[in-house]
């Protein structure tokens, strides 16, 4: 089979020997030497005859075979999702390793350092006995293990210490540690290493190739004996895998938005259920887990593991909502927040704001004739940055200079609408200057975000500054609520979060309460600082709508009760994870082109598998319709048997794929399937 994107089939070579299922090898294709993987199963229909065959090119017999389980992970995903194998073998495998020829594969596995020490090089902490318990649940856990505790109760301790003792009881034992981003949690690898030493590689998109390939092949041969990484990792080649942790589990950044779309959530449930037999157990973790893995969880398909306490007996933030409609029109921030910022740094600790939108303002506008800057590609605003003097459009890239005048009636008096992180930055820098820290130096304003952050190297100087205590209020996007572990911050601050209480998205209000918890325990982590100041860790939330119950949910810091609620109204709706989904999507020149191919493929599926069972929606457009000048639509197919969608969806893929020359195909330019969507 080589691993060829475009390709649906599998392809038969001929070679002297039986070679193993699994061996990588080079063959043909056209006038092309590809990477190939020896598949299995022969592929479907008639076996050519053996002379018609072309021969296997080359045996990478420097390496072993890809385990079983690695290949039939690939199988299932494929099926699953509604892929080729080759295409999702392809995307599992290093991008490096498809231009090596045996010889090249032989000089980098000359370069290798060999077996990593597994020897703990820095001393774990006892656990505590929650600790303790969960760390035993996992060894013993017959079922995935979804482990729930606050930020800061604890679970990386219980990762690292389940993972050791796994790697303990078997010389050889592989352990798979994925997270959302790697770059910006660069503690938490840190901490990794800092545990299992050389022992550990790590997979993830800001590897070099070579880097990438290297670390690929150390788990491969099994001398890496923990791979850290994030959703990729998933794919890692791991001959003796006994236990997968999925670090903050509920994160969307899981899921990938191209190729097969998968989750490597949820392909890593998969994963280590093959493996049980084996011993492989997998933690999910979370303070807020996804409804789905809760669900499963109060079901009883996974088993519930609760960190209670935030670790040192540091004590939660306390709630403080503000309402919009009671603050002066147009300020930016409360005078009651602004005050209570101003008296946390002025007592030498640091305060976070949060805020989801960089830039300056999302909107430029003409006050005069309403004009306002829109993207000439996608159904969006360009958003003002000010201090580049640019209009930029945030989905497709589309950049411009700012209009001296409006460009419709000739204005000149043009208005930002709206706020984004540089505003803030602005309006902080202006109401804080006469400020100053206990030593007497002026306050210092951060902001990190993707403007600040454009390559890791910025993110982690960003990132050192306010753990240096350089900077004293940070201003960011959701960037900031991930695991950093900043000691002095005492105060968090979300600065408009209405927008996804009534997102179109329904899993808006999901992710909004994940990201204020989350953002919230930034605050106070460190016990002994916040007794010494005689301080107490706040969240503040600005909100025109205090009285929405995903408020008084956070209050109680009560993700049980939020999710119970949630769940409630998802099981009314019949709404995942009470109903199974996936959606087509069409991209064309036209919205009309996209539509017409949508109604086109839901009559094909007249008649088909499952069909009775699974509701089709009528084909609509995106809500954002427009981007870098593609017009998008789609269609929801919905069931509430699994079975009857994913048997559907595999007799109907087929006739979507031959659908290529109808003339409803026209103006056509992509279509895919996305199996459990996140948003839409
Ligand atoms: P989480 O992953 O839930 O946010 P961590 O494992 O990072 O929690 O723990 C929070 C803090 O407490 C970290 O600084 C960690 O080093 C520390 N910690 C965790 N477990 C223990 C323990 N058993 N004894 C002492 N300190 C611990
Ligand atoms: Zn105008
Ligand atoms: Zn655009």
């Amino acid at each position: 089979m080589p691993a060829h994107g475009g390709l649906d089939a599998r392809l038969s070579y001929r070679h002297p020997h039986a070679l193993p299922a699994g061996t990588l090898v080079r063959v043909p294709l056209g006038r092309r030497t590809v990477l190939g993987v020896v598949w299995p199963e022969a592929p479907d229909g008639a076996a050519p005859a053996r002379e018609a065959l072309r021969p296997v090119q080359e045996v990478l017999s420097a390496l072993p075979p890809l385990p079983d389980e690695w290949c039939a992970l690939v199988a299932f995903a494929a099926r699953y999702y509604q892929r080729s194998v080759g295409e999702v073998a392809l995307a599992a495998l290093p991008p490096a390793l498809r231009a090596l020829d045996a010889a090249g594969l032989q000089r980098r596995l000359a370069r290798l350092p060999g077996a990593g020490v597994a020897a703990p090089a820095a001393p774990a902490p006892p656990l505590t006995p929650d600790q303790q318990a969960a760390v035993q649940a996992i060894a013993a856990a017959d079922r995935p293990v979804l482990l729930f505790g606050a930020t800061g109760s604890g679970k990386t301790e219980v990762y690292l210490q389940a993972a050791a003792q796994v790697l303990q009881r078997d010389a050889q034992a592989q352990v798979l540690m994925l997270v959302p981003e790697i770059n910006l949690t660069p503690q938490l690898e840190a901490r990794v290493r800092a545990r299992f030493g050389a022992a550990v590689v790590t997979l993830h998109s800001g590897l070099t190739p070579a880097q990438r390939l290297r670390h690929w092949l150390a788990a491969h041969l099994g001398q890496a004996r923990v791979v850290l990484g994030t959703r990729t990792a998933v794919w890692a080649s791991l001959p003796r895998l006994r236990l997968i942790v999925v670090d903050e589990e509920h994160d969307p950044s899981y899921k990938s938005q191209e190729g097969a779309r998968h989750s490597a959530r949820d392909l890593a449930v998969v994963r280590a259920h093959r493996l049980a037999a084996h011993g492989c157990r997998v933690v999910l973790g979370s303070a807020t887990p996804s409804l789905e893995s809760w669900h499963a969880a109060q079901q009883g398909r996974y088993r519930l593991v609760e960190l209670p306490d935030r670790i040192g007996g540091a004590a939660r933030p306390v709630l403080r909502l503000l309402d919009l409609r009671q603050q002066p029109r147009g300020a930016l921030l409360a005078p009651a927040l602004l005050e209570a910022i101003q008296a946390r740094v002025a007592r030498g600790e640091q305060a976070l704001l949060l805020l989801n939108r960089r830039g300056y303002a999302p909107v430029l506008a003409c006050a005069d004739c309403g004009w306002t800057s829109g993207c000439p590609h996608c159904s969006a605003h360009l958003v003002f940055h000010k201090a580049e003097r640019a209009l930029r459009c945030h989905h497709c890239g589309h950049a411009a200079p700012v209009p001296r005048a409006c460009p419709e009636c000739g204005n000149v008096d043009l208005v930002p609408l709206g706020r984004g992180t540089q505003r803030l930055e602005e309006h902080l820098e202006q109401a804080l200057a006469d400020l100053r820290r206990p030593d007497g130096t002026p306050v210092r304003i951060g902001r990190l975000d993707a403007d600040t952050a454009r390559t890791p190297q910025a993110l982690q100087q960003r990132l050192a500054e306010v753990h240096r205590g350089d900077v004293d209020v940070l201003v960011g996007t959701q960037m900031v609520a991930k695991g950093h572990d900043f000691r002095r911050i005492t105060l968090v601050a979300a600065v408009n979060p209405d927008g996804a209480l009534f997102a179109s998205d329904w899993r808006a209000p999901e992710r909004l309460f994940a990201l204020l918890l989350q953002a919230g325990g930034r605050a106070g982590r460190d016990a002994a600082f916040m007794a010494a100041q005689g301080s107490r860790a706040e969240l503040w939330v600005q909100t025109a709508y205090p009285q929405h119950p995903l408020f008084a949910a956070l209050a109680r810091h009560d993700y049980p009760g939020f999710a119970a609620q949630q769940l409630e109204e998802r099981r009314a709706a019949g709404m995942p994870p009470f109903a199974h989904q996936a959606l087509l999507r069409a991209e064309a020149r036209t919205l009309e082109a996209a539509l017409a191919w949508l109604r086109l493929a839901a009559a094909q599926a007249d008649g088909l598998p499952g069909r009775a069972h699974v509701t089709l929606y009528a084909p609509v457009p995106m809500t954002m319709v427009r981007l870098a000048g593609v017009e998008r639509a789609q269609l929801l197919l919905e069931s509430a048997r699994r079975p009857a969608l994913q048997a559907l969806l595999a007799a109907w893929t087929p006739r979507l794929h031959a659908l290529r020359g109808a003339s409803a195909a026209r103006g056509l330019l992509r279509w895919a399937i996305d199996v459990d969507p996140l948003g839409y």
